[in-house]
């Protein structure tokens, strides 16, 4: 998972495909971070223009998070999907994007010296392709805010005074607009 830039292959036609199965270990994951059940899986190209490697593939990874409603554990298979430009660290991206090579909008990452290691890469896509929000299903109905019970299974009784409604009703706001 990585490579001295001068083994990968100048141009898209010749670049090297890979493929890997890493644990949450392997890759660098901190512990309460993501929950990573099993490995991640998955596959990438891998080639060169003079200095800049692009990395485009993708991975699979099933993570367990937790209902934002209710709290129960969710097993969520993540896909993220990435086109990656590398660049080694002491060239800044702005400067060759002025000889028209790269636009702003590229997803961009700095290397150091002659090596690309692919693992943080890796870990910061499954990261960033985690849900803010997650359901345990759509019509979750939550916790009640009085004792804490799940309400998708039975109800509590529980009255809401007019505060606590209140309180309700600007929570739903949040969620609609969340
Ligand atoms: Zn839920
Ligand atoms: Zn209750």
């Amino acid at each position: 998972m990585k490579y001295s830039i001068l083994d990968i292959p100048q141009g898209f036609t010749g670049g090297l495909n890979q493929s890997f199965s890493e644990s949450a270990e392997g890759l660098g994951f901190l512990a309460g971070e993501v929950c990573i059940q099993g490995q991640v899986n998955g596959n990438f190209r891998l080639w060169r223009d003079r200095r800049i490697v692009t990395i485009q593939g993708g991975m699979t990874a099933d993570v367990s998070l937790q209902c934002c409603r209710c709290l129960a554990v969710v097993v969520m298979s993540l896909q993220p999907i990435l086109t990656l430009r590398c660049f080694p660290e002491e060239a800044q991206p702005d400067t060759v994007s002025e000889t028209g090579e790269v636009t702003p909008e590229d997803d961009t990452y700095m290397y150091e010296g002659i090596f690309l290691d692919i693992r943080p890469i890796i870990r910061e896509q499954v990261i960033l392709s985690v849900p803010a929000y997650v359901y345990c299903r759509e019509d979750c109905s939550g916790l009640c805010d009085v004792c804490g019970q799940d309400l998708n299974g039975a109800k509590c009784g529980c009255v809401l005074d007019q505060p606590s409604s209140h309180f309700l009703a600007l929570q739903r706001l949040k969620q609609t607009l969340g």
